[in-house]
């Protein structure tokens, strides 16, 4: 599942060697020319059927149907108003309530990042990042010619009492630390209160930039909420918010916000528009039906309903095959948990086993600038039902048992 390619001899930017790709993004295309049936444990989707797809399909027809062609029109680079002002009465009252010149939409989360280490980051920098991570994340870092510090991560999130010597070792501080606070991705952990203070005070101590990127708070469906960094922050500037539309609504819509202070916002556009001009505008017209028609509250409590099932299928299916043989996290939300064989297993050979025997997954070592994970895997539960998991496990199982066979 490499992402690299040998470019032909043409006169490229530096840069252009510091693009890695994300051999997440890559399953997709590589999962769509298998002809064989594959349970699909790879992508980070929501599930086909929590797609709310009739009621995208009726608010299309109002509002972006025959006779709206203002909908097709370009918008305002910092989101159309009416999305703006939907979003910040869906976060009243939550642990994101924001202000609205606060708000910026993007094109996914994805621009958000892309946007916050283009802004931060020279090449050379020291980006702080955990390990695992979210490997588009770090590979956008890496696209701005960053230094990584990978940083490990335990039951409680990253293991920020360890920054401190890593980064003196390092012999500079962060410009810029990368956290997935909440059932982070791949691992699920979340971040514990005591830790999401310390780190905020590290933050403030190195005047780093602290990237709180946390698409699945919403989908808690167990234990109890923690405050997010952005509320933990109380409008410090240095805490730069990444939220996106893709895991609590849908990932194709290419459409999340900006949560940051009212000063970046200037810079925010001007980068946009050197970028993409403006978010997509049909689909944040859809945004805003979903969210002023009251629908994201009751979509979400059927998301954790199915997906709290869905988890718990996994772990039951993966204590009948993998006691003894690997052990996994147990996330309170989210999509991912995160396996570790031992003794260990090199996931990249077992991913072309498990390919042909029919269920897919993402190796550990894309999760790691540094490749610290040979062992290890992700799995979505989110977006297979049950029944399906309990076949994909069985095939896992199988596909372990031929490559140690091999
Ligand atoms: N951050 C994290 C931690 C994610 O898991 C994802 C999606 N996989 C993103 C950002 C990007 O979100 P989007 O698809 O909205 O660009």
């Amino acid at each position: 599942m490499s992402t690299r390619t040998s470019p032909p001899t043409l006169p490229f930017a530096a840069r252009a060697d510091t693009l890695v790709g994300s051999v997440i993004d890559s399953s997709t295309s590589l999962l769509a020319a298998q002809s064989h049936d594959i349970v699909r444990f790879a992508m980070g989707s929501p599930a086909a059927e929590a797609i709310p797809t009739e009621v995208l399909a009726e608010i299309g027809t109002k509002t972006i149907g025959a006779g709206s062609p203002d909908a097709f029109d370009y918008a305002a680079t910092e989101g159309d108003m009416p999305l703006r002002v939907a979003l910040l009465d869906e976060l009243d009252g939550t642990s994101d309530a924001t202000t609205l010149e606060r708000l910026t939409i993007t094109s996914g989360g994805m621009q958000g990042l892309d946007l916050a280490f283009k802004i931060f980051v020279d090449p050379g920098d020291l980006v702080v990042v955990e390990s695992p991570t979210y490997t588009n994340g770090s590979a956008t870092a890496l696209s701005y010619q960053a230094d990584l510090l990978e940083v490990a991560v335990d039951d409680d999130g990253m293991v920020v009492e360890a920054l401190p010597e890593l980064v003196e070792r390092a012999g500079r501080t962060p410009k810029v630390i990368y956290t997935i606070p909440t059932f982070q991705n791949p691992s699920g952990a979340t971040l514990s209160l005591a830790r999401r203070e310390q780190l905020l005070e590290l933050a403030r101590e190195w005047g780093s930039m602290l990237i709180d990127d946390d698409p699945y708070g919403l989908l808690r469906f167990a234990g109890s909420e923690v405050p997010t960094l952005h509320e933990l922050a109380d409008g410090d500037p240095l805490v730069y918010s990444v939220r996106t539309f893709s895991k609590i609504v849908a990932p194709g819509l290419r459409v999340g916000w900006l949560d940051t202070d009212p000063s970046l916002q200037r810079l925010l556009i001007n980068a946009k528009q050197a970028m993409d001009t403006c978010t997509n505008l049909p689909a944040q017209r859809l945004l805003t039906g979903f969210l002023t028609g009251g629908h994201l509250d009751t979509h979400l409590a059927t998301q954790r309903r199915e997906y709290r099932l869905r988890k718990e299928t996994m772990k039951e299916a993966l204590t009948e095959h993998f006691d003894g043989v690997a052990r996994w996290t147990d996330p309170e939300g989210g999509f991912f948990l995160w396996m570790t064989f031992e003794p260990a297993i090199d996931t990249e050979k077992l991913f072309e086993v498990a390919l042909a025997e029919g269920v897919a997954f993402i190796p550990g070592n894309a999760f790691s600038p540094d490749r610290r994970f040979p062992d290890a895997l992700r799995m979505c539960f989110a977006s297979t039902p049950p029944d399906r998991i309990r076949e994909g496990l069985a095939r896992l199982r199988s596909a372990v048992d031929r490559l140690a066979g091999s």
